[in-house]
């Protein structure tokens, strides 16, 4: 283990009610959060939604109009930003090009005068894995291996957090996902919290613990992305947070443990610990594509049902997705696994199901 790699989970956050305007825009409206120390976590939200605001508030870049920022027992919301222990990675990395790699790496440490640097700093090059490119110079490097230079750069001078904004938005899709499980294994390496901020779904929860996901300056729900998943709270959570089917119901009693939704003329059951506490009104059904089955016409096997036509397929190797319009206008999205079985063509009448277990409730927005 390199020496970087043998520290212990250190930095707690805490953000208090904190605000960002900028003359009578609210860029971040009262945000309170806990990360815990040592954790993956992910700022996910549409653009302008406050997450980078939050993050330069975290680094020291942006004075908050209110609120504290503690960072574990210590209120640094007046401390300047280089004597926070809190380092950033950009999208660009911003490498000295006259310098090799592992002279980039060590820059910080060297102005500051730390004897050992070389060490470290080739500590933190094998933690990214290019300690062998140390005397190389940025340019013959390619896109991914900066970036690892600028993380190895980051973390050199042992933060107790790294903020990462949106830091692969640079990088096409393959080289991206191997960033991604690689950052994640660097962050378990080294014990530091990671927040990273990015509007991709996906990358959040491939990567996070834990994803808070924001919306207009505000935290709209936070867990863990497969609580996130199969549990959103709203379907501004369900919609980003992948596909979903949503059906506006009414409530008709109960049976067999199981409540009974009323949807466009059809009663579908559902489980009485999805319902949101204290909402009865503007309720909606979500079902996730992947959840639905093309089912024949006479079986029982799924409790609930429901018929359409089929108005789109679209093939997409390991799956098809199908467009399903029921009687009701509405299209539903269906995808099932391309594994032989499920098949149904354009214009063919077919049998929707789905368990109660996998479907969700959501209020209105
Ligand atoms: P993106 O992913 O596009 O960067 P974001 O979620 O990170 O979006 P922010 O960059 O935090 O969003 O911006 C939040 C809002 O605050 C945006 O509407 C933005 O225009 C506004 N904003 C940010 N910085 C300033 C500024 N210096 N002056 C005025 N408005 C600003």
């Amino acid at each position: 283990m390199t020496e970087t790699a043998t520290r212990k989970a250190s930095g707690e956050l805490r953000l208090v009610d904190l605000v960002r305007t900028y003359d009578d825009f609210v860029a971040v409206d009262g945000i309170d959060l806990d990360v815990p120390p040592g954790s993956f976590f992910a700022l996910l939200g549409p653009s302008g939604c406050g997450k980078t605001t939050t993050l330069r508030m975290v680094a020291g870049l942006e004075t908050p109009t209110s609120g504290r920022i503690f960072l574990g027992p210590n209120d640094i919301t007046n401390t300047r930003a280089h004597q926070r222990r809190v380092n950033t990675v950009f999208q660009s990395y911003a490498l000295f090009p006259h310098l090799n790699i592992v002279d980039n790496v060590g820059f910080g440490l060297r102005q500051l005068k730390v004897a050992n640097w070389k060490p470290k700093a080739m500590a933190a090059l094998e933690l990214v894995k290019l300690a062998d490119r140390a005397k190389q110079k940025p340019r013959q490097l390619s896109g991914g291996m900066q970036q690892r230079v600028a993380l190895a750069r980051a973390i050199v001078n042992e933060p107790e957090i790294l903020l990462l904004d949106e830091p692969l938005g640079a990088l096409d899709l393959q080289l991206r996902r191997e960033m991604q499980i690689e950052l994640k294994r660097i962050q378990s390496e080294v014990g530091i919290t990671f927040i990273h901020v990015t509007h991709d779904q996906e990358e959040a929860m491939t990567m996070a613990d834990t994803i808070a996901v924001m919306r207009a300056g505000s935290i709209e729900q936070l867990g863990a992305p497969s609580d996130l998943y199969d549990r959103p709270a709203t379907p501004f959570v369900a919609n980003f947070l992948g596909q979903s089917n949503l059906l506006p119901f009414d409530l008709d009693g109960q049976t067999g443990g199981l409540v009974k939704a009323v949807a466009h003329g059809h009663t579908f059951l559902v489980r009485p610990d999805q319902l949101p506490s204290g909402r009865l009104t503007g309720l909606q059904l979500g079902i996730r594509p992947e959840k639905l089955r093309l089912v024949s016409s006479n079986d029982r096997t799924l409790v609930n049902r429901m018929d359409g036509i089929v108005s789109d397929v679209s093939f997409t190797g390991v799956a098809t997705t199908y467009l399903v319009r029921m009687p009701w206008e509405q299209e539903i999205t269906v995808t099932q696994p391309n594994d032989g079985s499920n098949r149904a063509k354009l214009g063919e009448q077919v049998t929707l199901g789905w368990d109660p277990h996998h479907s969700f409730v959501v209020g209105a927005d």
